[in-house]
């Protein structure tokens, strides 16, 4: 469920009106729904309930300082994945025993930043980086806490480009050599094991691939203990799945998520962490873009819009389905034309949507990609020198813009002309 409902014939954001925030800040801009944002992040909670657990979000679907200042002040954990998440889970007030450090190519910087600022444990995803990370925290003086990330060779079914728990990908070490990792961690200063983690992919549309996953850490848990590890945390990953459309089946949801939780990992006494990004923000999120143009081709038209690739590149990096819906209110029973929805960047593959039914829309109307909270604006470039959009936060009746856009001359300030040049 969200906060982006048609009231009034016009589509809202949560108590706001979209053409209201368009008329201030300009499109395309994304919107997010506080709202939605609280009650994704609670509905972990109660699934997760009554484990001893830490949600923490997953900031690289969304790591908007607004959007993770809102989240940390109900009691997220963050888990981040480079030195610019740590700092921005800083900045937004994040305390270091609630950040967890994810990702397979952490450098030596980003360590001992995350020494140095505290950190809830540090997710290992190969020997040497265990080795570094290990000498680092001995020559600071700290003992930090790890789980080493085993890739349980599961089929997440999902895009591939995203699928990480198959014994291919690059994530993590393989699980038939876990014994031998565990033990060459306890044998090292400076880091001290806690538990295991695991993460198999996201948008994740069914169950049995996380079961199969947590089944097996469950079972390397009490092997684990048996070799005389103190394994008291799991870190079970993120990349439950939403639906991108209303019309395919829906994803399970997070109480089913929890009930599968429960029955695989419930009664080893552990800690649980899940890692959640793109359920928490997916559907907290819309893009909105004006139409500039509505050109006829041969054989098809083109409704052009002022957004593009570099503004949400989902659709072309992932042929992603995005449902896109006039902001005004089509009148029931409006009969619907197909559309290739693009923008106006100069690569074939700025096209967010072929041959989309829509109802009729004129240059000038407002329309709205729903489920653009997370991986959108984070995965946004300025390709074609087209200025990063702005986000925009609503609760109840009032908005905020919480990052604006930045003018031409910013941007071409960032560049510097070499003297002798
Ligand atoms: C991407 C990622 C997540 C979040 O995945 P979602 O599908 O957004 O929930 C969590 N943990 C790790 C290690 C990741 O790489």
């Amino acid at each position: 469920m969200d906060h982006f409902l048609y009231r009034n014939g016009l589509l809202h954001a949560e108590d706001v009106p979209l053409p209201e925030i368009a008329a201030e800040v300009g499109t395309p801009f994304y919107v997010y729904s506080a709202a939605t944002l609280t009650r994704h992040y609670s509905l972990f909670k109660e699934a997760l309930a009554p484990l001893p657990n830490l949600v923490c979000y997953a900031m690289k679907a969304n790591s908007n300082q607004a959007v993770v200042r809102l989240l940390g002040d109900l009691g997220a954990g963050m888990d981040v994945v480079s030195g610019g998440e740590y700092a921005r889970a800083k900045a937004a007030g994040v305390p270091g025993d609630r950040i967890v450090f994810s990702g397979v190519g952490k450098t030596r910087a980003e360590m001992e930043q995350a020494i140095a600022g505290g950190i809830r444990q540090v997710n290992i995803e190969s020997e040497p980086e265990m080795s570094l990370l290990s000498q680092l925290a001995s020559a600071m003086g700290a003992t930090v806490p790890v789980t080493i990330r085993i890739n349980p060779d599961v089929d997440a079914r999902t895009h591939e480009k995203i699928a990480t728990g198959r014994a291919e990908n690059k994530f993590g070490i393989p699980i038939s050599r876990a014994s031998e990792v565990y033990r060459m961690a306890a044998d090292l200063p400076g880091i001290e094991v806690v538990g295991i983690d695991v993460h198999i992919g996201s948008q994740l549309t069914e169950l049995e691939p996380f079961e199969a996953a947590y089944l097996k850490v469950a079972e390397l848990t009490r092997q684990l203990r048996a070799d005389g590890h103190d394994i008291r945390r799991l870190d079970l990953g993120g990349g439950l799945g939403i639906p991108y459309t209303r019309t395919n089946e829906a994803p399970p949801l997070p109480l089913d998520y929890g009930d599968l939780v429960r029955r695989t990992v419930g009664d080893l006494g552990v800690e649980v962490e899940i890692e959640p990004g793109r359920l928490i923000a997916g559907n907290a999120g819309l893009l909105v873009a004006s139409v500039l143009y509505v050109k006829s081709g041969e054989g098809r038209d083109f409704l052009i819009l002022d957004a593009a690739m570099n503004d949400l590149i989902r659709p072309a990096m992932y042929g992603a389905w995005h449902d896109i819906v006039p902001v005004a209110e089509p009148t029931p029973g409006t009969e619907t034309a197909a559309y290739d929805i693009v923008g106006p960047v100069c690569e074939s593959g700025d096209t967010f949507a072929k041959q989309r039914a829509v109802p009729p829309v004129a240059a000038g109307d407002l329309v709205a990609f729903r489920s653009a909270g997370a991986y959108g604006a984070v995965m946004a470039s300025e390709y074609n020198t087209r200025p990063l959009i702005p986000e925009v936060m609503v609760r109840d009746d009032q908005f905020a813009v919480i990052r604006r856009r930045p003018t031409f001359e910013e941007i071409i300030n960032r560049d510097t002309i070499p003297s002798w040049l």
